[in-house]
Parts: C-alpha cells; structure tokens; sequence
C-alpha cells in the first residue's frame, strides 16, 4: 500500500474542518497583497514617505500638534480607497459565515476584515473605522472622517474640537486585550497570518491557545508554548488558495 503525503495545503483543510471554533491573529503579511505595505518593512509608508513616528503615532506630539498624524491619514486613507481586501480576507469571511470561526484578532488598522465582512473583529491596534471627538465625544463613521480628512486636513467636530480616530498611538493601551486572550482560549484551531509575532501583547494572544495552532507567514515564526502542528513559510494568498480547492463552500 503506498503511504499518502498529504501536503500541507490539504493539512490545513482538514484542520479547518474537522474544528467548530476557529480564531485568527492577522498581521501585516494578510494584507500587503492588498497594496498595504508593512509600516516597518522596507516599502513601508514611514519609509516612503519619510513619516516619523514618533510624531505621527504619538499621543503626546498628536495632543500638541495632530497635523503630522493627519497627513499620515489623509495618505493611508486615499491608500485605502483604491484597494480591496485579499483573498485570506474573504477566505476569513466564508469560514465566519460557515460558523467555523469565531473572531479575528488584527495587529493592523486598515480595516480591511470589516470591509470584507468579517464580523467579530477585534482591531487591537485599533482603526479609522471609529473616530470620536476629543472634546464632545461624538462618534464619527469611517465614511464621515474618511471625507472630513479629506476636506479639512485636520478633522473638526461642530463644536469645534478634533476628531481623533480610534487608533492606538505610542502611550496608549492596545484594545481588546482580554477578549482577544479570550478568543484565542475558546478556539480549538487558531491560525496566525502574516505576522512575525513580535509585537507585543498581539504577540501574546497565540499563547492563550489551547487547540492547534496552524502558521502562514513569509517569515519563520517562533512560538514557545503552543501546540503548533503547521507552520508555512509562504504568501498567505497562494496558501489559502490553495487550501479552499480542499474546503467545501469556501
Ligand atoms: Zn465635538
């Protein structure tokens, strides 16, 4: 009898459908395809447009000058609008839809899981999807801030204060962080996608598995701990392309 070698792609399947609470860490690597590139990588928007974060992601400067923040936005934003979310994205989005996944924790602040239509998104990082007033706390839509800071540079409420996106800057906590370890406990698959893991706490949120835990990044990953049964060096579209040919509906 010839032994079967069942290559990784058609692992992952059977992986995905033998569970029924599915979680995910995405990082940057889900979304460079999309066109987004990785703020710390070389083609990164700190890098080609010579922001400096110290300015643009910190909430002290941003308190006494938000000018820098907004033209990182008024760029990221006008990024946003001429791409879509990847096909990892929407593979997420079937297995959400299956009820086989249970939520998506995200390092990056791009929104693209919510544009896709996941569902149970936990941005610990946070996004542009939200964005509040400093001074009267309205809530402004992702719509709304996306036209504002087009229009004004610097975002005003009508009561004149700014508008600041819910995005977490340098001196602030990350979001989610309990429920993100939650997430990651009641799972009994969770994957990390494109990301390296070595931003912390989001680097954390994998310890709290308690199933398999299934890799996708370029880079070799090293986790202490968890029960990693799959760990693939490549991009995540190729893979999860290849993976739906072995999932029924996705
Ligand atoms: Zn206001």
């Amino acid at each position: 009898m010839l032994a079967v070698t069942l290559n990784a792609a058609q692992q992952c399947a059977s992986l995905i459908k033998e569970s029924n609470s599915i979680a995910v860490l995405t990082g940057a690597g889900i979304s460079t395809s999309a066109g987004i590139p990785d703020f710390r990588g070389p083609q990164g928007l700190y890098v080609t447009k010579r922001y400096d974060p110290e300015k643009v992601f910190d909430i002290d400067y941003f308190t006494r000058d938000p000018k820098p923040f907004f033209e990182f936005a008024k760029d990221f934003l006008e990024l946003e609008t001429k791409i879509k979310p990847t096909f990892t994205h929407q593979f997420l989005v079937q297995l959400e839809k299956q009820e086989k996944l249970i939520g998506v924790v995200t390092q990056n602040i791009d929104s693209l899981h919510q544009l896709a239509g996941s569902k149970n998104v936990l941005e610990m990082h946070g996004s542009f999807w939200t964005s509040f007033c400093l001074n009267c706390d309205k809530k402004y839509s992702f719509e709304e801030i996306k036209i504002k800071i087009q229009e004004e540079g610097v975002p005003h409420c009508s009561c004149g204060g700014v508008i600041k996106p819910d995005i977490v800057f340098f001196g602030e906590n990350v979001k989610h962080l309990n429920a993100s370890f939650q997430v990651a406990h009641q799972s009994d698959l969770f994957f990390v996608i494109g990301s390296s893991c070595v931003v912390y706490p989001a680097a954390s949120v994998p310890l709290y598995a308690n199933g398999n835990v299934v890799i996708v990044n370029k880079g070799k990953v090293k986790l202490d701990g968890p029960n990693v049964v799959l760990q693939v060096e490549d991009d995540c579209d190729s893979f999860f392309r290849e993976v739906a040919k072995y999932v029924d509906n996705v």
